[in-house]
């Protein structure tokens, strides 16, 4: 296995563009190679046996040249190393999409018999689906955070919770909620937040899921999840992965790991806009209210007054689109999209208004973006209401 050297004291800006990287000099390139095969000649099958056995054994990492395309792909295994360094793991394993990632870890706690699932509601919209559909057999209790100590039983496998939330951006204290969770593992949706604003990992949770389709691809041409995770999971997850044949094509990787370069830059840039728009959008009476985490970030929420929909028609700059953390300015209607698949009895509980925008701030000019959210929001009423007031999450 090639293990990631241990230079702790790197900044995660230098890790952004140099994890996953470390051996291309020596090997003469400058750029990532991107390795297509789905197979690899080997002349000696019984060493390829003695291979796969201790790979169905141990779900670690194959050591020597790949076998197969579903069991092991050395651009893949790059965007992996550079993933477990920026969240600050042993390990990291990718999927073919954040909900084939979310199922495999699902699986991997089924598989040891523990198929409760305590979690806390918002949740992306289908990941909210797949536990409460129970279509992987796993059972799930939705709770507060508070409430997360009460909820556990002897079968709970995995306590998950999303912070900053899709798509309230709802806040959560990690450090409590690790806490609150004693022996269960603890999966931390990272999506929103990326490793450069939040570290689950350092707070103690043991599990850390992204849908790397949306910042950590970041131009909204690539489809992919990631667990970071320690090297007991990670196996679990490699030998799930392998069976059930979820994995992150290698193109993607590529796509992944380059993104992964400017995902500093591109956060600290879309959070400034995001930022200045939400404060426009507290002050404006068009508005009722504005969601922003403390932590910052470039997801703003925000309910209208009046029509959602009409926003979501008037918008000509801002694309209506489902998906987030691209270069572009998304935006969409949770109520109607992202949470369809969610019962309007559940949205509630998770506090999904209809009213809610989720707007996905890129790096256009954040004057041009407001002009069109101004135009989109419509005439502003004949006297001055009350300004909306910026909810902060946990509130
Ligand atoms: C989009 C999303 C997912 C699902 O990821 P896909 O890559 O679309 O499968 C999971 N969690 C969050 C928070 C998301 O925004």
């Amino acid at each position: 296995m090639e293990t990631t050297p241990a230079t702790p004291s790197r900044s995660l800006a230098t890790d952004a563009v140099h994890a996953g990287r470390e051996d291309l000099a020596a090997l003469g390139l400058h750029a990532t190679p991107i390795d297509l095969s789905t197979t690899y000649p080997s002349y000696d099958s019984r060493a390829e046996a003695a291979r796969l056995d201790e790979f169905a054994a141990t779900g670690a990492q194959l050591e020597g040249p790949p076998v197969y395309a579903r069991l092991d792909n050395p651009t893949v295994a790059r965007f992996e190393r550079a993933m477990a360094r920026l969240e600050g793991t042993d390990s990291a394993v990718s999927f073919a999409s954040g909900m084939a990632a979310l199922s495999a870890v699902l699986l991997t706690q089924a598989a040891s018999g523990l198929r409760h699932v305590v979690a806390v509601r918002p949740l992306y919209g289908c990941s909210d689906h797949l536990l409460t559909s129970g279509l992987l057999g796993t059972e799930v209790t939705w709770t507060d955070a508070d409430s997360i100590t009460e909820a556990i039983r002897p079968a709970t496998g995995l306590v998950m919770v999303e912070t900053p939330a899709n798509p309230t951006l709802a806040e959560l204290d990690l450090e409590a909620v690790v806490r609150a969770c004693g022996a269960v593992p603890l999966l931390v949706d990272n999506t929103f937040a990326t490793p450069v604003l939040q570290r689950p990992a350092e707070s103690g949770a043991g599990i850390v899921l992204h849908s790397a389709t949306k910042y950590l691809g970041g131009h909204g041409d690539v489809l992919g999840g990631v667990v970071a995770c320690g090297e007991d999971l990670a196996r679990e997850l490699r030998r799930v992965r392998f069976a059930t044949g979820g994995v992150l094509h290698p193109l993607a990787g590529y796509l992944l790991l380059r993104g992964l370069s400017t995902l500093p830059v591109r956060i600290r840039a879309q959070s400034v806009t995001a930022a200045e728009l939400v404060r426009r959008l507290a002050a404006d009476p068009r508005i009722t209210r504005v969601h922003y985490p403390r932590l910052g970030g470039a997801m703003v929420a925000f309910e209208v007054r009046d029509d959602p929909h009409s926003v979501i028609a008037g918008v000509r700059l801002i694309t209506p689109a489902v998906s987030l953390g691209s270069v572009d300015t998304l935006i969409q209607h949770p109520g109607s999209i992202s949470h369809r698949i969610v019962t309007e009895h559940d949205r509630r509980t998770g506090g999904i208004s209809e009213k809610l925008l989720r707007m996905s701030v890129g790096l256009e000019d954040v004057d041009d973006l407001w002009h069109d959210l101004d135009s989109a929001l419509g005439p502003r009423p004949a006297t001055a209401e009350r300004a909306g007031a910026v909810g902060r999450a946990g509130h």
